[in-house]
C-alpha cells in the first residue's frame, strides 16, 4: 500500500517518523504495515497511530492532539489553515526540546529529518555564521560540535527545506 503524501514531510520513511510496522493503530484499530514513531501530544496516552490517520487529521481530531507545536509557525506568521496542515495532518519529528518547524518564504518547510554530517561541514561563510547566531552556538565551539556531530545525537542538527526557493535550512536542537 502507498503511503499517505505529506507535502511537509515527503519523506517520512526515510526520516524515521514512520517505520513498517504490524502494529495496530489505536484510532483506525487496523494494522495498516506502517506506524508513526515520532512526537504526539495530546491529553491520552497513544501508542500508535497509523499514516493514514494522521493524513486525514482522525488521529489529531479524535485525541485532541498534535504532532507539532504550533507556536513557532504562528509567530512566522503562517496561516492558521497551513499551521493546522503541519501540526495536526503531518508527521512530526523527535528533538531534545520543543520542535520548531522552519519557516521560509512565507511558508513552512519541507522537514528532511537528521542533516548529514556532510551537509553541516560543508556550511560556510554567511550561511553558517547565521546559522551559529540563530542557535546562539558561539563559533569558536563549531569545530568541536561537527567533529562529535552524529545524526540523532545531541547536539542534533535537522534539515528543512523551503517549499519556494528551495534553500536548505538547519536548525539545531540539544539538551
Ligand atoms: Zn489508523
Ligand atoms: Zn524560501
Amino acid at each position: 500500500m502507498e503511503l499517505p503524501k505529506f507535502k511537509y514531510h515527503p519523506n517520512p520513511l526515510a526520516t524515521g517518523a514512520i517505520s513498517e510496522s504490524t502494529e495496530v493503530c489505536e484510532c483506525c484499530e487496523k494494522a495498516r504495515g506502517y506506524i508513526y514513531t515520532a512526537s504526539f501530544y495530546s491529553a491520552e496516552e497513544v501508542e500508535a497511530i497509523c499514516p493514514w490517520c494522521i493524513a486525514d487529521g482522525s488521529a489529531a481530531e479524535k485525541y485532541d492532539g498534535s504532532f507539532s507545536d504550533e507556536y513557532p509557525l504562528m509567530e512566522s506568521g503562517i496561516s492558521e489553515e497551513v499551521t493546522e496542515e503541519v501540526c495536526k495532518r503531518t508527521p512530526g519529528f523527535i528533538s531534545w526540546q520543543q520542535e520548531i518547524w522552519q519557516c521560509h518564504c512565507g511558508a513552512p518547510c519541507e522537514f528532511h529529518g537528521d542533516a548529514e554530517k556532510q551537509d553541516i561541514e560543508e556550511l560556510s561563510g554567511s550561511t553558517l555564521e547565521s546559522f551559529l547566531s540563530t542557535n546562539m552556538v558561539k563559533p569558536e565551539y563549531w569545530v568541536g560540535i561537527l567533529q562529535h556531530y552524529e545524526k540523532a545525537g545531541n547536539p542534533a542538527v535537522y534539515k528543512f527545506k523551503c517549499i519556494k526557493c528551495g534553500e536548505v535550512i538547519f536548525s539545531m536542537d540539544f539538551t
